[in-house]
């Protein structure tokens, strides 16, 4: 069956994205399927196509409310007939919606609802086409978000015994992938994993000298481009929206302790491109279906490489360009494990803590930061040099940090082993700052004999030895740096390389900003991109969803003439140009 011509009938996309068409084929075929592939990786198209290819209606598992809304609101945009069933509904509504079920070819509920008898006597009288199950990880006790009355949904296979299920989760540990299968009684080789590589984020992390200068800058670089901050506490979502704010940025802020109708607002405003920048703590972005996220940036380091790769997933879902910045620094492990401390159980809060600790040694690391984090998910990733990481593209040259390393070990020594990495390098940078003077440390031997090197290279160099088990900092809220057993006595210290940071930091390369890929007709894209917006505004629905900015690229460039050109620009269905075909047309001839 050639599911090429659906794709562009219905939803106008030119080709299907790594594994889309196996997934489908597998639920075409009336068999289960697990899916994992990242955030951003067009999931949803996965059920979406086949649920219209099929006799009945097929019912979707969603965790969250604002999730069920926002793929409705898409469907029903691309003229398809979808419904949710949720407690933001009243009773006549959800009657409504139940007697007219057989004409949605998709119905999302939640789990709660869908294990409900009464509903499940319903389900049993109408025509169903399969099961998905979406967020699949919640269903599982490994996961970093289980939810109960996931659980429960292992006895769908007994319920519903000819219906085939299609679960799918962005989360990639063995463990949780393992439990789903098992859960939900899916055969070993009906699983389909894509790589987790995401090939148009940049990927940078940087220790956190001065935080507000640097988030600043990264900002200011780059005006106008839609972005999300997070950072660990609700106090410091709150100083850096003031401190955004007072720069003259257009920032919200969204944390858990904000009123309900005061995040939906200013999510809102964010979906809309109303709010440029989003400053939130972890609890934002589960179920934000955004498409141009341009950057994500950490203030601190998040809880483990699931909340981090989940977070910066949320960039580029255009699949155009996007930048990711974690910054970091040595003693943010001391806040996340405050909060692991909350944790009753000894056994699961030591497993959160090794992880967090995972997380940091990862943020040290010289490695290409693409294998790394593959690798945490159980991927193999054999290329070299991905070309879209920091240390790929920034850290190209080597030298013998051999003679280095001694004189930081000893400079770590000489100052009695009671201060912390940054004291530590002032020292051995030959800083006059009053606490060196105060403790006569400018008499020490080690004092200034690193001072060819600049303080960021040092750190750099001391994150490398930390990573490398020569030295340690110590669980404290000062933390301090000590020596290990492998770094005494100090003449053992051999064979080490360091990488080096260039003196100038080299742009990643990378792919390009809509901005940067439109090397003709900027201006036809800016008043395509005004005629979006006006179209959106009409509706009252996000501009993305009337049409991503890849299409726009697509249509400045091509600048099609006719009905039939634009059916060419991806993205560009008939249900699309029966819309805002003319719009656009009359649009680009008048340019
Ligand atoms: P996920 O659930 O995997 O995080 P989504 O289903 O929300 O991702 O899809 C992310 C974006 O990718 C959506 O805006 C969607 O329209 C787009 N998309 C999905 N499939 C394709 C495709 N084949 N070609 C182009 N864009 C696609
Ligand atoms: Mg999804």
């Amino acid at each position: 069956m050639d599911l090429n011509s659906p794709l562009k009938q219905f939803f106008g996309f030119n080709s299907f994205r790594p594994c889309q068409e196996d997934i489908i084929r597998f639920i075409l075929n009336r068999q289960d399927v697990l899916a994992v592939l990242p955030t951003g990786s067009g999931k949803s198209l996965c059920y979406q196509l086949p649920a219209l290819l099929s006799e009945g209606t097929a019912i979707v598992v969603s965790p969250l409310i604002a999730l069920m809304q926002d793929q409705v609101q898409q469907l029903r945009e691309l003229g398809i007939q979808a419904a949710f069933l949720n407690s933001s509904l009243s009773s006549g509504e959800k009657f409504q919606i139940m007697s007219n079920c057989q004409q949605y070819k998709l119905l999302y509920v939640s789990p709660e609802r869908l294990l409900d008898e009464s509903f499940l006597q319903f389900l049993s009288g109408i025509p169903i086409s399969f099961f998905v199950i979406d967020e699949a990880h919640c269903i599982s006790a490994w996961g970093h978000s289980f939810r109960p009355e996931y659980r429960k949904l292992s006895s769908l296979k007994k319920l519903f015994p000819t219906k085939p299920i299609m679960a799918l989760t962005a989360t990639a540990t063995p463990d949780v992938q393992n439990d789903i299968m098992m859960q939900l009684s899916i055969p070993k080789h009906q699983f389909i994993k894509s790589s987790f590589e995401r090939e148009n984020l940049s990927i940078k992390i940087s220790p956190r000298l001065s935080g507000n200068r640097q988030i600043l800058e990264f900002c200011k670089a780059r005006p106008d481009q839609s972005g999300i901050i997070y950072a660990s506490t609700r106090k410091k979502v709150d100083q850096l929206t003031e401190l955004l704010h007072s720069e003259g940025f257009s920032v919200g802020k969204y944390h858990a302790g904000l009123p309900d109708a005061d995040r939906s607002r200013i999510q809102e405003s964010f979906v809309r491109d109303k709010t440029q920048i989003i400053v939130a703590t972890l609890a934002f972005g589960m179920g934000i279906n955004k498409s141009n996220v341009r950057f994500v940036l950490h203030y601190d380091l998040p809880k483990n490489m699931e909340q981090y790769y989940q977070e910066i997933g949320r960039a580029g879902r255009d699949s155009l360009a996007a930048d990711c910045l974690l910054l970091y620094s040595q003693g943010d492990i001391i806040i996340q494990k405050r909060f692991i401390d909350e944790i009753p159980d000894q056994a699961i809060a030591l497993h959160l803590k090794r992880k967090t600790e995972q997380l940091l040694a990862f943020c040290n690391s010289a490695n290409c930061r693409t294998k790394d984090i593959l690798g945490y998910f159980g991927e193999f990733y054999n290329k070299e040099n991905c070309s879209h990481c920091d240390n790929c593209t920034e850290l190209t040259d080597t030298i013998d940090g051999t003679e280095i390393s001694q004189k930081i070990v000893s400079g770590v020594y000489r100052v009695g082993q009671r201060f912390g990495l940054n004291y530590v390098i002032d020292t051995l940078i030959g800083s006059k700052n009053n606490k060196i003077l105060q403790f006569g440390h400018d008499s020490l031997s080690t004092y200034g004999l690193l001072s060819n090197f600049s303080r960021k290279e040092l750190i750099h160099f001391m994150y490398a030895l930390i990573n490398e088990g020569y030295l340690y900092v110590t669980d404290d809220q000062f933390p301090i740096v000590k020596l290990t057993k492998k770094s005494w006595p100090i003449s053992a210290i051999k064979n080490i390389n360091f990488k080096r940071l260039p003196e100038t930091t080299k742009a990643i390369k990378k792919k390009s900003t809509p901005e940067q890929i439109l090397n003709h007709n900027p201006d036809l894209y800016t008043k395509l991109k005004r005629l979006r917006k006006e179209i959106a505004d009409k509706q009252n629905i996000p501009a993305f969803m009337v049409f991503h900015d890849s299409t726009l690229v697509d249509l400045s460039e091509k600048a099609p003439k006719t009905t039939s050109d634009l059916l060419l620009i991806n993205g560009i269905g008939p249900k699309k140009i029966h819309a805002y075909g003319e719009e656009i047309l009359r649009c680009i001839v008048t340019d």
